[in-house]
């Protein structure tokens, strides 16, 4: 192939699109032209540019080798030398540049057995997932390389592989991956024939970081629900996480599935990745506690179950332990009930449960269930509306009082009344902690010590030490 025949100019609107580009970039695509070599940028900022969007990266590629681009800049880092990447500091800013290549035979499914430098653009062109992946804008002659069509795919929406996608697939399977997240974050239609090429069974050699990068993606995408759709349905989902094989599992007339249902509420609530995982997996666990008895259908601590079954997934997954924590906190409490009638003493303590941070999480996990569902009437509504206008009121109120904090600690109850550590002081402090939540005015030292006092009494049968007893003047006692 020549590559002269595949140089199109940009249309009115496309120049203008790429006038985006910085000049620091500019800069230091002229840096490797005046140096006699080839400068093209590549990847994702070709494709965004071309759709009018600010890219979030930029890649370039040229045939200088990495040592020579280690040379022509001053600050660089050899973050991926071995496959020719180089990140190049220039003004502040950070661009990786890759030295053009070719994959050699992919025999693990994963990544090629080694790789060949080349000075030809097509040749790496030829080696990228998708056609609207595989275009190179030239900074010498201000075109665009685009040897399989990128372009058109792009503007009519389709999305393929470079070549035969079972040969592209199984080279790496990742891109399988990447084929759902593309379908998920931009407005694409897949094509039939790449869609059909999917193998579950590619999935087995990746690393469970990569997969976890590109379902990270996937899951905030704006077209979520039709990617992560056929992701389940081509059993490439299920692959990986087998504890999301529902969809054989039909709950009540409420929705189909639960696959269904599970799918509707990810669509539901808010893009943030704690959030879908949380709506992906909060019913994870209904179809291992199913019972029915003479009062009905029960998932009898579905959510306890499901908290724990999330953790497992996610470290697979090798998420962090922070947001692991998060995940699963959300689905151990997704079930939280409060009744109408409930007063403001239950209201604080679930907030005090829960974390007074989490609790707008909370809120948007239970109204996406609700969406789930399917079925949504007036009355239902109303009641999430006043469930909501409740607890924020007293969020926002136990925030602004610091109720998390107690104004006592541990330590003063052992210096007060001559104790020793143990789970003692525990009980204490939870039992001070509950009269705080009913009355927040209480939260108040010697008023505390006041009320522990009471407590060892009249749990303890104990008798605290006078001279250390708090005075009276700590106020009203509880009635209790
Ligand atoms: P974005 O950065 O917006 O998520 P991107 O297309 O730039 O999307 P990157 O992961 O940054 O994705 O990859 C940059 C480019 O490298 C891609 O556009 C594609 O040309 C190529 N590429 C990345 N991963 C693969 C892969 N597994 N197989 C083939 N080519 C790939
Ligand atoms: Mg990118």
């Amino acid at each position: 192939m020549k590559s002269g025949q595949y140089h199109i100019s940009l249309n009115t609107t496309e120049t203008l699109n790429f006038r985006q580009i910085p000049q620091w970039l500019t800069d230091c695509a002229h840096i490797l032209l005046n140096h006699g070599y080839q400068a093209y940028l590549v990847g994702g900022a070709v494709r965004d540019l071309l759709l009018g969007i600010s890219p979030h990266d930029w890649d370039l590629t040229t045939d200088a080798l990495p040592d020579t681009v280690e040379t022509l800049f001053p600050k660089t880092y050899p973050t991926g030398k071995q496959f020719g990447t180089i990140t190049v500091c220039h003004q502040d800013h950070a661009v990786e540049i890759t030295t053009m290549r070719q994959d050699m035979a992919y025999s693990d499914g994963r990544r090629p057995d080694h790789i060949l430098f080349s000075r030809d653009i097509l040749t790496d062109l030829s080696r990228r997932d998708f056609t609207i992946n595989a275009m190179a804008y030239d900074f010498r002659s201000q075109r665009l390389v685009d040897p399989y069509n990128g372009r058109r795919d792009l503007y009519r929406r389709r999305l393929q592989t470079v070549g035969e996608p079972e040969k592209r697939f199984a080279e790496d399977g990742l891109r399988m991956f990447r084929f759902f997240r593309f379908l998920a974050t931009m407005d694409l239609r897949p094509d039939a024939k790449t869609l059909r090429a999917v193998r579950p069974e590619w999935a087995q050699r990746l690393s469970a970081e990569r997969i976890r990068d590109e379902l990270s993606k996937l899951l905030v995408g704006p077209h979520v629900r039709s990617a992560l759709d056929l992701l389940e349905k081509s059993g490439l989902l299920t692959q990986v996480i087998p504890e999301l094989n529902v969809r054989q599992f039909r709950q009540s007339t409420l929705y189909p599935n639960l696959w269904h249902h599970l799918l509707e509420t990810v669509a539901a609530i808010q893009p943030r990745l704690e959030l879908r995982w949380a709506a992906l997996l909060h019913d994870v666990a209904k179809p291992l506690v199913y019972q029915r008895n003479e009062t009905g259908v029960h998932y009898y601590y579905h959510e306890r179950l499901g908290a724990e079954l999330s953790r497992k997934i996610l470290s697979r997954l090798r998420y962090s332990k922070a947001f692991i924590h998060t995940v699963s906190h959300l689905i151990e409490w997704h079930m939280f009930q409060l009744p109408p009638h409930a007063g403001d003493a239950a209201v604080r303590r679930l907030i005090h449960n829960v974390g007074a941070e989490t609790v707008p999480d909370l809120l948007e996990l239970r109204r996406a269930d609700i969406v789930g569902t399917g079925h949504i009437t007036r009355q239902t509504w109303q009641a999430w509306n006043e469930l909501y206008e409740r607890i924020m009121l007293l969020r926002t109120e136990a925030l602004s009082q610091g109720a998390k904090k107690l104004a006592i600690k541990g330590q003063d109850l052992i210096e007060a009344f001559q104790l020793a550590p143990g789970p003692l002081i525990g009980k204490i402090l939870s039992y001070l902690t509950d009269i705080v939540l009913e009355n927040p005015e209480y939260n108040e030292k010697n008023r505390l010590l006041h009320h522990a006092r009471n407590y060892l009494e009249k749990t303890q049968n104990f008798n605290p030490p006078a001279s250390h007893s708090p005075q009276d003047s700590a106020g009203t006692d509880r009635s209790d």
